[in-house]
C-alpha cells in the first residue's frame, strides 16, 4: 500500500525500485551521481534528511557520493534532539556495479528484464537488489516514526566504489563518527541467498618493484638481474604461502580455511640479450579474521633485505621496493554474537557461513558496529553475464527487512 506521504514519481515495491536502480549505469569507473541524486529526493520527499560523502577525482570534480540517511527514532523527525539519531540498524549496499565488457549478454544489462521467476540486469543481486528492498522499506519507517512506534533508527548506506577496493565506505563511516552517530549493527546485503554469512577473509594487495642494474646478456656480472631476483622473491613468497596452508591458524567454517598469497602480475624485460634493469610483480594476501599483514609483512621485507643486500654489492643503485596497493579489512565474527542471535530468528536457517569474497563489512566492524552479510541472490550469479535474482529472493528479503523493522519498535 502506498502510503499519503509518498510520492507517486517513486516505486512503491522492491521490483519496480530495483527495475528503477538497474537503469543507472553506475559501472565503477562512471559517476554514481545520477543513482545518488534520485535516492537524496526520494529520501527527501519522505521528510529524511540524507547526507552525501563525496570523492574527489584527479581534476578536482566530484564524481561520486555516498549517501547515509537515518530514520530517527520517535520524536527525532522534526531534527530536534540528536540522541534519536543513535543506535539501531544499518542497511549497507554499494550502488557500484562491474563492467559488462565483452560478457554476452540476452538483453540489455542496465534495462533489468523479467523473465519466468527471475529479473535480469546489471547489479540485479550485487547488489541493487537489496538496496532496492531497503528503499522499498523507508517509508513505513517513517510513518512509525511519526507515530511514535519507533524505539531505535533505521539507517540506509549506500556507497560508491566498493569493486574496487571498498574505496567509498570508509569516507561515510568518518562523517558518522564525526557527527557522532553510532548505530549499534550493521548488515550489509551482499548476496547470500538470504543465509547469514557472519565473517568473512581481508584483502591486502602488494606490488614489489624490482630494480636492477641492465647488461649486455653477455655480460652478466656487469649487471644486476631484476627478474632473476624478482623469481627469487617470488620463491619465497610461494614458501611462505605453502607454511600458511600448513599452519595450525585455520578456521574450517571457510572453503579455504587458511589464509593464502598468490602471484597475480607480473612484467619485466626488453629483450633477450639484455640483463633487464626493471621486474614488477604484485601479489594478493587473503587473510583469515584472525590474522593479518603482521603475520608476513616482517619475513618478506627480511628477504627483500637479505636480496637487497645481495644486489648492492654489484651496485648501490639497485634493489626492491614493496608497496601497499589495497586493503580491504576482514570481518571478524568475534564481535557480532548478539547481532547473529538477532538474524538467526529471523532468516530462516541459524546456520553461520563464512566466505572468501571481501565486503564492506570489515570497514564497519573497525568502527566497533558489528556487521553480518545477509542479501538476496546469489554469488554465483555476481559479475557474470545475465546477472539475475529470483523475485522469490527480493520477497524473503522484504519479509526479512519488515522483521527487522519490527526489532525496533517500541
Ligand atoms: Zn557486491
Amino acid at each position: 500500500m502506498t502510503s499519503l506521504n509518498q510520492t507517486s514519481s517513486y516505486p512503491s515495491d522492491s521490483i519496480e525500485w530495483l527495475k528503477r536502480l538497474i537503469a543507472f549505469d553506475t559501472v565503477s569507473r562512471h559517476s554514481n551521481l545520477a543513482l545518488i541524486k534520485e535516492v537524496q529526493a526520494y529520501c527527501e520527499s519522505l521528510g529524511l534528511e540524507p547526507v552525501l560523502t563525496f570523492n574527489e577525482s584527479q581534476d578536482k570534480t566530484q564524481s561520486k557520493a555516498n549517501l547515509f540517511v537515518s530514520v530517527p527514532a520517535s520524536g527525532g523527525l522534526a531534527g530536534e534532539e540528536s540522541a534519536t539519531l543513535n543506535g539501531g540498524i544499518v542497511l549497507s549496499g554499494h550502488t557500484d556495479v562491474v563492467p559488462v565488457d565483452g560478457q554476452d549478454w540476452a538483453s540489455d544489462p542496465f534495462k533489468a528484464e523479467v523473465r519466468g521467476d527471475k529479473l535480469y540486469g546489471r547489479g540485479a543481486c550485487d547488489m541493487k537488489g537489496f538496496i532496492a528492498c531497503a528503499l522499498t522499506l523507508l517509508p513505513q519507517a517513517v510513518s512509525l516514526s511519526k507515530l511514535g512506534k519507533l524505539n531505535k533508527p533505521l539507517h540506509v548506506a549506500l556507497s560508491f566504489d566498493e569493486e574496487v577496493g571498498c574505496l567509498g565506505a570508509p569516507l561515510m563511516i568518518e562523517e558518522l563518527q564525526q557527527r557522532g552517530v553510532q548505530p549499534d549493527y550493521c548488515i550489509v546485503g551482499e548476496p547470500s541467498s538470504m543465509k547469514m554469512v557472519v565473517a568473512h577473509k581481508g584483502i591486502s594487495v602488494f606490488r614489489c618493484s624490482v630494480h636492477g642494474k641492465s647488461a649486455h646478456s653477455s655480460l652478466t656480472h656487469q649487471g644486476v638481474n631484476a627478474i632473476s631476483y624478482a623469481a627469487k622473491l617470488i620463491g619465497f613468497i610461494d614458501e611462505l604461502a605453502g607454511r600458511l596452508a600448513d599452519s595450525d591458524q585455520t578456521d574450517p567454517l571457510f572453503d579455504v580455511p587458511y589464509s593464502t598469497l598468490s602471484i597475480g602480475t607480473i612484467k619485466g624485460g626488453t629483450a633477450t640479450n639484455i640483463v633487464p634493469n626493471l621486474c614488477e610483480f604484485t601479489f594478493d594476501y587473503r587473510n583469515l579474521p584472525s590474522m593479518g599483514t603482521a603475520d608476513i609483512l616482517p619475513a618478506i621485507k627480511q628477504k627483500i633485505g637479505e636480496l637487497n643486500e645481495q644486489m648492492q654489492q654489484v651496485d648501490t643503485n639497485t634493489g626492491i621496493e614493496i608497496e601497499q596497493l589495497e586493503s580491504v579489512p576482514a570481518m571478524t565474527d568475534t564481535e557480532s554474537e548478539a547481532l547473529q542471535q538477532l538474524i538467526a530468528g529471523l532468516v530462516s536457517s541459524s546456520a553461520r557461513h563464512k566466505v572468501a569474497y571481501a565486503t564492506e563489512g570489515g570497514q564497519f566492524t573497525n568502527a566497533g558496529i558489528p556487521t553480518v552479510i545477509c542479501g538476496p541472490g546469489s554469488i554465483e550469479q555476481a559479475h557474470k553475464a545475465n546477472e539475475f535474482v529470483e523475485l522469490e529472493q527480493l520477497a524473503q528479503c522484504d519479509v526479512f527487512l519488515n522483521k527487522l523493522l519490527e526489532t525496533l519498535q517500541s
